[in-house]
């Protein structure tokens, strides 16, 4: 072999070796292969908990039973490569896809006794022509579509996922010059007080214009900027703008009332978020009561260490920390009792298809959730409140504030100070 031809931790095939002797295997035999693109969940949750040198063995042990698995029988033909960290990517027979992978899951599960560490398989089949890397990147994005899927363990590309690619990947090729052309706005949600009726805060939500694609939604791009890792660098640009347009009224002496930003708790491990808050607020003279922060509920991996300590810092400093979504995830409930929030936003599930006379399921829920949240000390915000009924509802059981389009849809700043 060429020097740079195995992987130096696994000795499996390196990236490069892959690509050249599967594009050549395709070019030869181009019938019945299969493309199946590994990837380990929880790595780097189990190497912060075990250490590096346990993390590289187990590596070590996925490649040996991977390799024992497809080349059994002498299979040679089949390749084995890890592309980088935790992805592991074969070439096989078609036919022998599914059994194998099943197979592998079971042997490590048998080795372990750990249903977290899974090992998701991304499946494609290539032909004869394609290129070798866009076929890898295929297997890849079946593999990623699992990702928060925790029944299944394996996945066949289809074409959805590939338009899915395309705009994820627009998204992160133009979202710095976005950001810097202005095409990244922050528009105002009003909040009112319930038993007045009055405005008394707004939520900042993003919103971008793009000059190819038009509007794209913050359900798209969000997802994509956490998943790579560069969501930090639009909270602080949304943060950023919301100083300057408080600042701008305040200056003019006009009304002003908090304004709550959206953090995602990656936030807290890309950067230091409370640094950028203070800077930010400190530049435009805002004093922290009226900047409030909102996190979203979220069950998955991340280190719950750094965002306890982060929301405690926040909290020290003076600024209120809210809990977005509450309810809308499988873990609100454990999320509430780990950390320590000012407010509770109420998902708009709750409200969703309320009707006063009928939904006593969703009475019950909402009230007593309500009065949980009271026993601890924390006020209660309904989202997504869209009729005069589920207002006078909210109302008579004693929410303390409302959002929602009943009220108001996202809008320029001045705009939710004029008179509905
Ligand atoms: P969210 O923080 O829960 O914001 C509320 C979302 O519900 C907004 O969607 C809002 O337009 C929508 N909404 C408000 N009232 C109603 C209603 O009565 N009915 C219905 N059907 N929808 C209503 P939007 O703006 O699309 O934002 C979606 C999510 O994206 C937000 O949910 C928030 O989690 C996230 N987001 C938005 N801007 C940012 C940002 O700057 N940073 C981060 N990290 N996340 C953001
Ligand atoms: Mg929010
Ligand atoms: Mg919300």
């Amino acid at each position: 072999m060429a020097p740079n031809s195995a992987d130096t931790l696994t000795g499996l095939l390196s990236r490069t070796a892959f690509h050249e002797q599967a594009g050549k295997i395709m070019q030869t035999h181009p019938d019945g292969l299969a493309l199946i693109w590994f990837n380990l969940d929880n790595f780097k949750m189990y190497n912060k908990r075990f250490g590096f040198a346990r993390g590289d063995e187990l590596l070590q042990e996925i490649a040996r039973i991977i390799v024992i698995i497809f080349q059994q029988n002498g299979e040679q033909k089949n390749l084995v490569s890890r592309f980088c960290d935790d992805s592991f990517i074969v070439l096989t027979d078609w036919s022998s896809v599914e059994i194998n992978t099943d197979m592998i899951q079971e042997y490590l599960y048998a080795l372990h006794n750990d249903i977290t560490l899974r090992l998701r398989a991304g499946i494609y089949f290539p032909s004869g022509d394609e290129d070798i890397r866009l076929c890898c990147d295929r297997a890849k994005m079946a593999c990623d579509s699992i990702r928060k899927n925790h029944s299944v363990s394996s996945c066949m590309f289809h074409n959805g996922m590939s338009r899915k690619l395309e705009l994820q990947q627009h998204i992160l090729d133009t979202f710095e010059g976005a950001v810097m052309n202005g095409c990244i706005r922050v528009l105002y949600q009003p909040i009112v007080n319930v038993k007045t009726g009055e405005l008394c805060e707004a939520e900042a939500l993003t919103r971008w214009s793009d000059a190819e694609l038009g509007n794209i939604s913050p359900a798209e791009f969000i997802p994509t900027l956490e998943e790579y890792r560069e969501i930090h660098k639009l909270d602080i640009h949304a943060l950023k703008q919301v100083c300057r347009d408080y600042r701008a009224r305040a200056r003019k002496g006009l009304p002003v009332v908090p304004v709550s930003v959206n953090l995602s708790r990656l936030d807290f491990e890309l950067c230091d978020i409370l640094q950028e808050v203070e800077l930010a607020v400190t530049l435009n003279d805002i004093p922290r009561d009226m900047l409030h922060i909102e996190i979203t509920e979220s069950g998955n991996g991340e280190d719950s260490t750094v965002l306890n300590l982060g929301i405690e810092r926040f909290r020290a400093m003076g600024y209120e920390v809210w809990m977005d979504d509450f309810g809308s995830g499988y873990s609100s409930l454990n999320v509430l009792k780990d950390y320590n929030f000012d407010t509770i936003k109420f998902d708009m599930k709750f409200l969703h298809g309320f009707d006063i006379k009928r939904s006593e399921k969703a009475k019950y829920i909402i009230s007593s959730n309500l009065e949980m949240a009271r026993l601890m000390g924390m006020q209660a915000l309904a989202e997504g409140v869209e009729t005069a009924e589920q207002y006078e509802y909210l109302r008579s059981i004693g929410f303390d504030k409302a959002q929602g389009y009943y009220f108001g849809k996202p809008m320029n700043l001045d705009e939710i100070f004029s008179p509905r």
